[in-house]
């Protein structure tokens, strides 16, 4: 084994800036992962026997409620590169570690547009299928060939499909259970050649509305429709003016999934409260808005202690400065409960609480 293959373990090691809330936590150990063959030599070290790890990328979807005692993985493996290609589609492989929005910007700098919907989402290429990341009418999955992983148990690498990884609405296999017994080293995406642009979301529709009648805007294509470009430009300026930088204040976007009820509790909801924002979908059953139900119950800009809902989202929880994750967590208690008892709808977490 090369030394850049040996694990190096630090202790006490400070978490802050690897979680996007920015709580001041520490692990008991962490060790940083570069090269596949590091990821078994921290698992196999003594040092770590029978301690419980977690794997963090960018650390943009979890909730530290304090101190790790065990063993942080942390995911810094990189490189991305074109694999194969065929008549209809590019394959395009990335790392495990790589910056998810790096390696978007890169696709299309490439020009190998299909992932542009999901400009500016946070964390990194081996988080992406976990929740089946989504935003402006676009899924991962919908862009997914295959993935590499390496179970930590028994240090096999092993190649899953789509049907493996049993993508669904911010859910996989990975939040299931395959949870914590994998690592994400790569993923391959099969972006089709023939592009259609996805333009249908209201807020996306209207800043590209926006960008069309500027006078000079280089980010139109030929005028008819938007360039995979200018979805990536608009996506990262709506995404701008309605989410907090992580970097400035602390959260772990949206904090709560979109709940979808069925036809009839979505049938008395409406009589109860006419203006329920809502989305049909494919199955009969009925996607609600989680936004607008924290909204209604007054929670939008609210605080408790240094924990509040942000203003201009109500679906992000945000720390003002010193929040505990504990802190965070009771702030999502009080909004479950309020969006429970006025609307008789349950509302799931989708960062993953520790
Ligand atoms: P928005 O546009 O204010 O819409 C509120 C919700 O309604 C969204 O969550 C979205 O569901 C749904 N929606 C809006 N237009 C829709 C349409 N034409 N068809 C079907 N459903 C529609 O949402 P936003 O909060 O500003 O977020 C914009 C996009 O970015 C959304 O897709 C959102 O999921 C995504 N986003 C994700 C995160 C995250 O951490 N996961 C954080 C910020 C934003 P969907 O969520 O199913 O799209």
């Amino acid at each position: 084994m090369s030394h850049s293959d040996s694990a190096q373990f630090i202790a006490g090691y400070p978490l802050k800036a690897h979680n996007t809330f920015g709580f001041d936590v520490r692990a008991q150990f962490a060790c940083r992962i570069e090269h596949e063959e590091q990821l078994m030599a921290a698992v196999r070290d003594p040092r770590a026997a029978g301690l419980p790890r977690l794997v963090l990328g960018g650390g943009s979807n979890v909730v530290l409620t304090g101190d790790f005692g065990g063993l942080v993985l942390l995911v810094a493996l990189r490189g991305r590169q074109v694999v194969r290609e065929d008549d209809e589609a590019w394959y395009v492989e990335a790392a495990g570690g790589e910056p998810w929005h790096e390696f978007v910007g890169w696709t299309l700098s490439q020009g190998m547009p299909g992932l542009e919907n999901l400009a500016l989402i946070p964390g990194t290429v081996g988080a992406a299928p976990i929740q089946n990341i989504g935003a402006y009418g676009l899924e991962m999955c919908e862009r997914f060939a295959s993935l590499r992983v390496v179970e930590l148990a028994t240090g096999e690498v092993v190649e899953l499909d789509a049907r493996a990884c049993q993508f669904g609405y911010r859910d996989s296999f990975f939040k299931r259970e395959g949870r914590d017994r994998f690592v994400i080293t790569s993923v391959t995406f099969r972006l089709p050649k023939v592009w259609q642009p996805r333009a249908g979301y209201a807020d996306l529709a209207r800043a590209l509305a926006v960008n069309d009648t500027a006078v000079g805007s280089p980010s139109e294509s030929d005028g008819s429709q938007p360039s995979a470009q200018a979805i990536f430009d608009a996506v990262v300026a709506v995404r701008r003016a309605k989410l907090p930088d992580p970097l400035e204040l602390g959260n772990a976007g949206s904090f709560f999934k979109n709940p979808v009820v069925d036809a009839a509790q979505f049938g008395a909801l409406k009589l109860r409260e006419p203006e329920v924002v809502s989305y049909p979908q494919p199955d009969g059953r009925v996607k609600l808005a989680a936004g607008w139900l924290i909204d209604r119950c007054g929670w939008k800009g609210r605080a408790m202690g240094a924990a509040a809902v942000h203003e201009r989202q109500a679906l992000v929880l945000v720390n003002r400065g010193g929040a505990s994750g504990a802190e965070v967590l009771a702030l999502a208690k009080a909004i479950q409960r309020d969006v429970l008892e006025r609307f008789g709808v349950e509302l799931d977490a989708e960062p993953v609480c520790l």
